[in-house]
């Protein structure tokens, strides 16, 4: 594996790095206190200058107006992004609209493309996308409640969602409901775009998490579809194809998320650096100088480090043969990368002492939203079994 960088990336890194440093980092302390909403026209003016650089949709081929970057390229700017929260949302690569693109310009026919991808790629419009359910287990995707019905022309839809991040605002909805409940289990569901505005689609409430319903891009919706009545073409790819387009959305997007988590580290570990550098404890005795300070200090860098080179290598490796035959690499790096960075923001909120628990820095907001990353996108425990399992295989144990 080669680890090194063009110039033409570090050039581009550097860059990311200076501008969400000078104008991003400056926006928490607008943001406080205050809601999406409010913040939008600050963020609206940011995603202007990004525009003007060059570095709007940095993820997106350039045939559909992106910067082209490849796959390990965005990943690494994924972590520069990382350091503020608005970063990706700033440069139009933010979960779950990313997401929604890619399964847009691979499986989308040219008129869907026309009519959802071209707006969400201008930034003129966001997505959400609707899979987990309230009532059946979100870590057992082929068991779903949420039905598509073909009636004539249309799809009928039914069922009840929640955690659709980013719903709140969304002009639309990819669904997962099961269209073919005979099936084999992986193809019974299917993805469906649906417009907020369909009669039938209602956004029952934003999701209060952790003392936070937030709105707009920053909140978690529960979606209930009652009868809820879409054009056949909207159908995303095949009937029962649903799985199989989760698996190519989820596979990239893990190592992007792990690099995002990379990049909350690296910000929690300056702060604590800072901090300890800075906070005396007596006259002329800094934090730094005490022993376990130190050890939280070496610790972290060690883990962030090797995290990185986990990730880098995963991505490596799905280049190389393909994100099936990495699944012993994806998982590791979904649940190491995630604990990894929960163990550094912790350690640094610690060192911050009571200004830590404050909002007066962004340590608390790290700490409150990005706890799920140990459940999203599968959670530890199902990725600890994922690899497990693929490592028995070789001692002649099939689970
Ligand atoms: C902030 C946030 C944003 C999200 N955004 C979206 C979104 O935009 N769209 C969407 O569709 N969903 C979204 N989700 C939902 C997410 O994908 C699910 O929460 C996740 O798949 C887990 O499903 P669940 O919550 O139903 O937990 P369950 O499946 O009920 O599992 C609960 C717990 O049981 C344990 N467990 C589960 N399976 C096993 C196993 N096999 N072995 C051992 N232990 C196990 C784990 O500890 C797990 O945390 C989001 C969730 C969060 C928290």
């Amino acid at each position: 594996m080669d680890f090194s960088i063009s110039s033409e990336t570090r050039d581009l890194l550097a860059t990311v790095r200076e501008f969400v440093q000078r104008e991003l980092i400056p926006l928490e302390d607008a943001a406080r206190g205050r809601s999406f909403s409010d913040l939008l026209p600050l963020l609206a003016e940011k995603r202007r200058m990004v525009r003007s650089m060059g570095l709007w949709t940095p993820q997106i081929p350039k045939a559909f107006g992106g910067v082209g970057l490849g796959f390990l390229e965005h990943a690494m700017v994924s972590e520069e992004l990382a350091r503020c929260p608005y970063g990706h949302f700033a440069f139009n690569c933010q979960a779950p609209d990313a997401g929604n693109m890619e399964v847009l310009i691979e499986f989308g026919t040219p008129s869907q493309q026309e009519r959802w991808l071209k707006p969400l790629l201008q930034g003129e419009i966001r997505s959400c996308f609707s899979m987990t359910e309230v009532d059946r287990p979100g870590s057992n995707p082929v068991w779903m409640d949420t039905t598509a019905v073909r009636v004539g022309d249309e799809y009928v839809i039914n069922g009840r969602k929640w955690f659709t991040t980013a719903a709140d605002g969304a002009a639309f909805a990819i669904v997962m409901a099961v269209t073919n409940p005979d099936a084999p289990p992986h193809e019974r569901a299917s993805m469906i775009i649906v417009p907020t505005d369909t009669p039938g689609f209602e956004r029952v409430r934003n999701i209060s998490c952790m003392g936070h319903a937030g709105d707009g891009w920053d909140s978690h919706a529960e979606i209930r579809y009652t009868d809820c009545h879409v054009p056949a073409e909207n159908l995303l790819g095949k009937e029962g194809a649903g799985f199989a387009i989760a698996q190519a959305r989820l596979g990239p997007g893990r190592i992007h998320h792990c690099m995002r988590w990379i990049g909350i580290s690296e910000r929690s570990f300056d702060l604590m650096c800072q901090r300890a550098a800075t906070r005396e404890i007596a006259p002329g005795i800094p934090l730094g100088t005490k022993q376990t300070i130190q050890n939280w200090i070496a610790d972290s860098r060690a883990t962030i480090n090797a995290a990185r080179l986990m990730v880098l290598h995963a991505g490596w490796k799905i280049d190389q043969v393909g994100a099936r035959d990495a699944r012993i690499e994806i998982s590791a790096i979904k649940f190491y990368v995630a604990e990894v960075m929960m163990q550094v923001i912790d350690r640094a909120l610690q060192t911050h002492g009571a200004l830590g628990i404050s909002d007066d820095t962004v340590l608390s907001w790290f700490y409150r939203n990005e706890r799920a990353a140990r459940i999203y996108d599968g959670p530890d425990e199902v990725h600890r079994t994922v690899l497990a399992r693929q490592e028995l295989k070789r001692y002649g144990i099939s689970i």
